[in-house]
Parts: structure tokens; sequence; C-alpha cells
């Protein structure tokens, strides 16, 4: 079985549309998809509708990659198989991507302030109805010749910190996981290695997320070492949590293929027998 439970299209900050990343999951020969966007459903409805009438047989997971604030990070919790359509999660999704245009707003001012002039329309363009992410903004800085790359975009402008961050009010872990499971679905704790939190600090946020009703952590990803990944699955033991796996798949690129080297651990509980 091919299973990549994380993965983005243009609704958010991946570069392919949705039927193009169904394609390509196909052509990949993914047997399991989760189509997990940072705070929008977009792309859910036309992925499905056309697995309907696809001969191929791929399980659609409809889920979300939600924004949290925590402790100053930025804590991201993906919902797995939600019901996209739930009203209440609409209108909730609706908040936190006001949110996201009042912070893109805020991070345009800044870099404004340093120089970089007249981003907004130019990220505005980018992402069309989808959501504006910092990734736009860091494209944009490239292609307006304020950054050398993407990743120099983040380090002098956009990550924790540097001239341009804006400290957002997302929500709160707890009420993220609130919002995946009065929608049906299941709570996972995405890419816990990549927060730049001591041991310490993430087993804090793990308790947190288990005492409220989180369900899973993701174990394997990619870019991790064998050490990392082997501490994840430890956790999952010590905590008694489900493990997920995906490639957090936003474009074509040579290291982060979706479905590719995400074979769980025979030790993790799948994620996935909550809902199979
Ligand atoms: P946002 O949710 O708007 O804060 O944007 C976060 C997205 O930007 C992540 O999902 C990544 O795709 C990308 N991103 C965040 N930090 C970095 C970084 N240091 N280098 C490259 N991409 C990053
Ligand atoms: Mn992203
Ligand atoms: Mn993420
Ligand atoms: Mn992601």
């Amino acid at each position: 079985m091919k299973i990549d439970l994380h993965s983005h299209t243009r609704c958010s900050d991946g570069a392919l549309l949705p039927e193009e990343l169904f394609i390509r999951a196909h052509n990949l020969q993914i047997d399991m998809l989760a189509i997990t966007d940072h705070d929008t459903v977009a792309a859910i409805d036309p992925i499905i509708e056309l697995q309907k009438s696809c001969q191929r047989a791929m399980q659609i997971v409809p889920g979300i990659e939600l924004s949290t604030s925590w402790h100053g990070f930025d804590i991201h919790i993906v919902g797995l198989h939600i019901d996209w359509r739930d009203l209440a999660l609409g209108q909730r999704l609706s908040q936190q991507q006001a949110v996201r245009m009042n912070r893109a707003e805020n991070i345009a001012h800044k870099l404004h302030v340093a120089g970089c002039d007249n981003l907004l329309p130019v990220v505005k363009e980018m992402a069309g109805p989808g959501q504006i992410t910092r990734a736009h903004f860091a494209k944009a800085l490239v292609k307006g010749g304020y950054a050398a790359n993407f990743e120099q975009a983040f380090r002098i402008y956009l990550a924790k910190g540097k001239r341009a961050f804006v400290k957002s009010s997302w929500i709160s872990v707890a009420q993220a996981i609130e919002w995946i499971t009065q929608a049906g679905g299941v709570a996972v704790l995405a890419h816990p290695s990549r927060y730049d939190l001591s041991a310490k600090w993430l087993r804090r946020l793990i308790v947190e997320f288990k005492e409220n009703g989180g369900a899973a952590m993701e174990v394997v990803y990619p870019g991790i070492s064998s050490v990392i990944k082997n501490q994840m699955v430890k956790y999952t033991q010590e905590y008694d949590l489900y493990g997920s796996t995906g490639s957090d798949f936003h474009a074509p690129s040579q290291w982060r293929e979706l479905g590719r080297n995400l074979a769980l651990p025979e030790q993790v509980k799948p994620v996935w027998s909550l809902w199979c």
C-alpha cells in the first residue's frame, strides 16, 4: 500500500491544481491520499468528484492543515478523515482565513518598511482564490529581486524573528483539535521535529495535544534522520498515539515526491486504522 497523508494544492501553497495533484497521485500509484491544504478544504470537492469517475481505486482522505499558536510557536495540526462539508467547520475556517488575510496585509506592510514595495497585489494574484501563505511572499520576494532564492527569502524576511515576520493570532492547539474532532476527523500533530522545540518543550506539546483529544502524530516525513524518526516512534508509544505518514508535498521536485519512502514502522499503530 502506498499511503501519503499530507499534501498541498494551489488552494494553499501547493504548485499543482487539485486535478493535477490527483493525476500525479494516480501516476505514482498512490493507494490512499490525504489532501491537507493550509486552513482550507477547497480542493477536496473537485478531487472527490474526479475519483468518482476514475477506474483505478484510490482512497481520498479529506483533510486540512490548521495553523495554531502555541507559546509563540506556529504549530500545525493536520485533520484527517474530516467531513469537509461540515457547516460549523466551514464557518470556523472563514475566521481563520480572515486571520490569514489580515496577516498577509501586515507582512506586506513590514516588507514595505524594509524596502520591498507593493508585494500584496503580487501575492494576491499568485494565490488567486486560494489562501495566501508565506510561501507566496517568498516567491514574490524572489521574483522582485529582493531575495536570491526561496530559502533566502525566509532567512532574511519571513522566518520567525526576521524583518517581516508577523506574530499571528492563530487558534490554539486545543481549538484546532476541537474543530477537527467536531467535524468527525482525527487530529494529527504535523511534522513534530520541525518546530525548533527542545526535547522538553516537544514533550510538553505532545502531552497537551494528547490531553486535548489529539489522536496521532506524524512519524514519517521527508528530511528527517532515522534517529529523529525513531524518537518520534518512541513518543507514539510513550503517549499512546497513532502514527501518520506524509510527504507534505508542495511541488514536483527531486527530494520530496508524493508517496515516496513513507512506510510506517511496524511497531506504530497506523492512523488510518481509525477509519479503514
Ligand atoms: P504560513 O502557513 O503562511 O506561515 O506558511 C507556511 C509555509 O511556508 C509552510 O507550510 C512551508 O510551505 C513554507 N515555509 C515555512 N517556513 C519555511 C522555511 N524556513 N523555508 C521554506 N519554506 C518554509
Ligand atoms: Mn505549506
Ligand atoms: Mn506544516
Ligand atoms: Mn503541510
